[in-house]
């Protein structure tokens, strides 16, 4: 068959889908059967009570934990058995729910890091990195031992994105931030979405997935048991809550 697309016309950004997704921990099933698809241009969601299976999840696509069965595929390859590594560079970054900055190094060579272990290596990307999450001022100098939560999440999403990401996977990346740091947060991920990055958000503060997401899915013992825009499916999770 022909194909009618010129040679030049630049591949279309990857969707990371997972597919028939199952996860185990000894004997516990924590996945079990998921189908997910992180698109480019939106804000996905992922909500659902603790121990759903929201970070399992997570794990699997970053590559941090490995599946008992299914796949994931990014852009139709299966990278199911790549490492978490190997991803990064493919243009998978990832925050961590727990900060994992490092302490001894300033706020600009935590951004430095993320650039060199990304997909792209552009000395460009930490300086715009830096500028978009505020932290281009003086705190850039300083080390990142002692700065506040609102100010490390930042320096967090700063290196995530100063690699080039295509995708860009955040573990509740609210958590500790004050109403108008998360306003600001969700200000500068929807920039990036419009951009066309990908991102996947794991979120408890349903105010800010509402305000966020493009399409929420909820997850309940390791099934993904409903999924929409935000609307509608925050209406009906709040709906099942009232019912006694
Ligand atoms: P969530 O992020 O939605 O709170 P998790 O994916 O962290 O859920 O956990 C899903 C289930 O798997 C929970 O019952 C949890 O106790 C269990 N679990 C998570 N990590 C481990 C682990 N390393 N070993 C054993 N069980 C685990
Ligand atoms: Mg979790």
């Amino acid at each position: 068959m022909p194909t009618h697309k010129p040679a030049h016309a630049p591949a279309p950004p990857p969707t990371l889908t997972t597919r028939h997704l199952l996860a185990r921990y000894g004997r516990f099933t924590a996945l079990d059967g998921v189908d997910l698809d992180i698109p480019p241009g939106r804000i996905t969601a992922l909500v659902g009570p603790n121990g759903a299976g929201k970070s399992t999840l997570f794990h699997c696509l970053a590559g941090t934990v490995r599946p008992a069965r299914g796949r994931v595929l990014f852009g139709g390859r299966d990278i199911t058995r790549l490492s978490a590594h190997t991803r990064t560079r493919l243009g998978i970054a990832r925050t961590f729910q727990q900060l994992a900055v490092f302490p001894s190094l300033t706020v600009a060579d935590n951004v430095r890091v993320g650039a060199e272990q990304g997909r792209i290596a552009d000395p460009g990307a930490v300086e715009r990195a830096l500028r978009l999450f505020g932290l281009d001022g003086p705190v850039r100098a300083l080390p990142a031992a002692g700065l506040p939560t609102g100010t490390l999440r930042r320096v967090e999403l700063a290196r995530a994105l100063a690699g080039g990401p295509r995708v860009l996977l955040l573990d509740e990346p609210a958590a500790g931030l004050d109403t108008a740091e998360a306003a600001a947060l969700a200000r500068v991920l929807k920039a990036l979405a419009a951009d066309g990055t990908a991102l996947l958000v794991v979120e408890h503060d349903l105010d800010l997935v509402a305000d966020l997401a493009d399409v929420v899915h909820v997850m309940a013992a390791g099934r993904i048991i409903a999924s929409g825009p935000p609307g509608r499916v925050l209406d009906a999770l709040a709906a099942r809550e009232a019912t006694p």
